[in-house]
């Protein structure tokens, strides 16, 4: 099976790296400026009234530095962080034992918090508002209600989409920001930091190569950054530049937009399946057999900003551009034009 390179989970080498290469303070985080004048603005004044920080809820697609903003935070803050995920808190019990566990400023950290199920999330309110648990003890007519007093805390949840979370739970963060793709400057200034973390040998215009094709994505440019330095290595001079940069980004299939196999395969399919749309995106994703949730979270997003495609309420269309760069003629415009 063909690994892909915008898988939108982390692999267990992806973990490692993240953190190697995840910056420790916000002089370090490149990037996000508004987020990040506007978070520094509410940590300091939390610091200067020794009150916990409102919550916060961090969305945007996969790989754009939300979990790495809630470690920068909690560093700011001189506090410990404890980190979890929405699928993993299965059963009010687990999030009764993190919870009850947090000292006094704390920062907890759900990523995927969308992915919560209703059961655990209702216990969350209480928690989030008043820093109190409700437990449950027993069932049946037995059953009694015990109220647990817990230390405040905020809580930083991570969502790729906020209209995945439920209205009571969106209402009650104090701050919701959402995370923007990155401009090439910014991404080669993060492959620069990363490459001499790793100590890889570089040119600049080799990693401009990489910063152009990495979907204005960190994790992404990291990644194609690891796999560069690979082919530098083995086929080529072992420096990261321009020449090997483009060999590698061709061998893995990464055009000159920073599209891969399965976006030109989504763009396809909509052209000719579907006569350029308008296509639900149910039917796409089924088209293709991929998941909607990863179409939808990892490649649209990214598809809609460089204009490929267009929402419609009837479905996804493709756009001129996107006829253009697959190099395929426009039918339905010629048709058009004939009309005329
Ligand atoms: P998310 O939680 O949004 O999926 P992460 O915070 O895990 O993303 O970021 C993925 C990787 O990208 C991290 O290891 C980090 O090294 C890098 N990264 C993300 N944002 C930035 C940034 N603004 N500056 C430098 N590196 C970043």
């Amino acid at each position: 099976m063909i690994e892909r390179i915008f898988t939108p989970s982390r692999s267990k080498d992806d973990v490692e790296f993240d953190n190697a290469l995840r910056p420790k303070s916000f002089d370090e985080f490149i990037g996000q400026e508004d987020l990040k004048s506007n978070l520094s603005v509410f940590i300091e004044s939390a610091k200067i009234r020794s009150e916990s920080l409102d919550h916060i809820l961090l969305f945007g697609p996969p790989g754009l530095g939300k979990t790495t903003l809630a470690y920068i935070i909690a560093h700011e803050l001189n506090v410990d962080i404890k980190i979890t995920s929405g699928p993993i808190l299965d059963k009010p019990a687990d999030l009764a034992g993190i919870l009850t566990n947090l000292k006094k400023g704390d920062i907890l950290f759900i990523d995927e918090i969308h992915r919560m199920n209703r059961t655990v999330e209702e216990y969350l309110y209480p928690a989030m508002e008043n820093f109190l648990l409700d437990i449950m003890i027993d069932n049946g007519p037995g059953a009694k209600s015990v109220r647990i007093p817990l230390q405040p805390f905020t809580l930083i949840g991570a969502t790729t989409r906020t209209g995945l979370l439920s209205s009571p739970m969106r209402s009650r963060f104090g701050y919701t920001s959402r995370l923007n793709f990155y401009n090439e400057r910014d991404i080669l200034e993060i492959i620069r930091r990363s490459a001499k973390i790793l100590d890889a040998k570089y040119k600049d215009d080799g990693l401009a190569e990489i910063a152009k094709r990495s979907r204005g994505t960190p994790r992404i440019a990291n990644r194609l950054l690891k796999r560069v330095r690979d082919y530098a290595i083995v086929k080529g001079k072992g420096i990261i530049d321009h020449e090997i940069a483009i060999h590698a980004l061709e061998k893995l299939k990464i055009d000159k937009e920073g599209l891969d196999d399965l976006d030109r395969e989504i763009l396809l399919t909509i052209i000719k399946k579907y006569n350029g749309g308008p296509v639900g995106l149910k039917t796409i994703a089924a088209s293709i057999g991929e998941e909607q949730s990863t179409i939808e979270d990892v490649y649209e997003p990214y598809l809609l900003m460089k204009g490929f495609i267009k929402r419609t309420p009837r479905g996804r269309e493709v756009t001129a551009l996107a006829y253009e760069h697959l190099k395929i003629k426009n039918i339905n415009n010629k048709k058009q034009e004939e009309m005329f």
